[in-house]
């Protein structure tokens, strides 16, 4: 036996003994999502349990050093860990964008102090980040960004306004995007983190069409942040800004395999509807179910290999965009067959029997997917330009 193979079997016992039937469900509305952070509030006893044993093994951030709180699993191992939870349905123990944004990005640029100060917290969900990257005249053309952070000696002080931030309501911390030169678009703006309850940082939260409201526009208004709290060089974080953009393309392609829970297409259509005598009949609608299923396991596959080359250190620069734009038409298609198979059922808004419209609200997030981290028009521009060598 191979120390993969006991390892294997190792994790198994584990996490039969310490994943909690109840994070074996599928998730069932946003509230089962567990994002920590300081006002974090447990939505069950099990949901706290759950994500304080993986916080304590490091196996939030399996394959992070342990010195950050990480697991120090090797990428083999942390690839059996994966399997071995899909295979028992496990929920993610913590949703955070600083594991799947700024963790990967503070790993390669940022100092020791930063590292072991941030990381750590990230691993256990003690602080929820979030991204101040978007400006109302700086989306697509996210260089464009005006907000200035003026040096005034042992700080910056940070004037202007963000837009679509995420969360920012609710987050602890924003990692931000600030001009510091104005003289040089992308050499002119640096990296800088700080906690969202500095004086003269206010958030307004922006409805969607779900009927959720996640987004907010952020203002920042005489914000002091000290120059300890800059990642990488003045006017480099440009280098940071693209680094973490990969992570986060990378991270939005996945939705269209995990938005379930990792359970396959087919499993919530029978839960939808039942197996027999309903919808799940037409012939349509199960060759596109069979459909979908075919190419979620083309990406999956190819996803992994990705994955692979990305921490080999071989990945192509412009691979997390193909992957996002596919990624994005997946979660899509996905929930246009999961409104298929609810029918008028699940048109309905706000009813028991519709689960409080979660299939349509479900759906309608899915149209962000070709928007929030750069639109498909900017991933296929990338894809052509990089990968096909197209002229631009
Ligand atoms: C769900 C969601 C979450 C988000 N979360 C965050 C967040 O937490 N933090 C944050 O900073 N931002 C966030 N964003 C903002 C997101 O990154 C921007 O909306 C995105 O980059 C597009 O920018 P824009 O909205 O300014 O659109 P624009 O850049 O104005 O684009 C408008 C349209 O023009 C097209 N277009 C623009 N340029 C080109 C071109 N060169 N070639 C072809 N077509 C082009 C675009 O594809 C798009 O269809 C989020 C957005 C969404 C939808």
């Amino acid at each position: 036996m191979t120390d993969l193979d006991q390892f294997r079997i190792e994790t198994r016992a584990w996490l039969a003994e310490n994943c909690p039937p109840e994070m074996r469900e599928p998730l069932r509305s946003d509230k089962d999502v567990c994002w920590g952070g300081r006002n974090y509030v447990p939505s069950s006893p099990a949901q706290k349990d759950w994500l304080d044993r993986m916080a304590a093994r490091g196996w939030t951030v399996p394959d992070w050093p342990t010195a950050y709180g990480g697991g120090g699993l090797s990428p083999a191992e942390t690839k059996i860990l994966r399997e071995e939870m899909a295979a028992i349905n496990a929920r993610n123990p913590l949703n955070s964008f600083g594991i799947s944004m700024l963790g990967p990005a503070l790993l390669k640029y940022g100092t020791e102090e930063q590292k072991l100060d941030h990381l750590t917290k990230i691993a256990k969900g003690q602080i929820r980040w979030c991204q101040g990257y978007s400006e109302p005249n700086a989306g697509s053309d996210l260089a464009s960004l005006a907000t200035s952070a003026e040096d005034k000696g042992d700080h910056y002080l940070i004037n202007g306004q963000k837009v679509w931030t995420s969360y920012a309501d609710q987050a602890d911390w924003i990692f931000c995007l600030v001009r510091t030169d104005k003289t040089s678009k992308q050499g002119g703006i640096s990296f800088v983190l700080f906690d969202m309850a500095s004086p003269g940082v206010s958030t307004k939260p922006i409805l969607l069409i779900s009927g959720n409201s996640p987004f907010c526009e952020t203002f920042f208004d005489d914000v002091q942040v000290p120059k300890a709290n800059l990642v990488h060089e003045e006017n480099k974080g440009w280098d940071v800004a693209k680094y973490l953009l990969g992570h986060e393309r990378e991270m939005i392609s996945g939705m269209g395999l995990a938005s379930s829970g990792g359970n396959p297409l087919i499993d919530g259509a029978i839960a939808t509807v039942g197996l027999s005598g309903g919808r799940l009949a037409d012939p349509l609608l199960r060759a596109g179910i069979a459909l979908f299923e075919v190419r979620a396991r083309a990406f999956g596959a190819m996803s992994e290999r990705f994955i692979d080359e990305l921490k080999a250190g071989r990945a192509h620069p412009a691979q997390p965009s193909m992957m996002k734009y596919y990624g994005t038409e997946l979660n899509k298609t996905r929930h246009e067959l999961m409104m298929s198979a609810g029918g008028s059922d699940a048109l309905e808004w706000d009813s028991d029997r519709s689960n409080g419209g979660a299939a349509a609200r479900s759906w309608l997030r899915t149209k962000a997917n070709s928007i929030e981290g750069g639109t498909s028009e900017i991933q296929l521009n990338i894809v052509a330009k990089r990968i096909l060598d197209l002229p631009s």
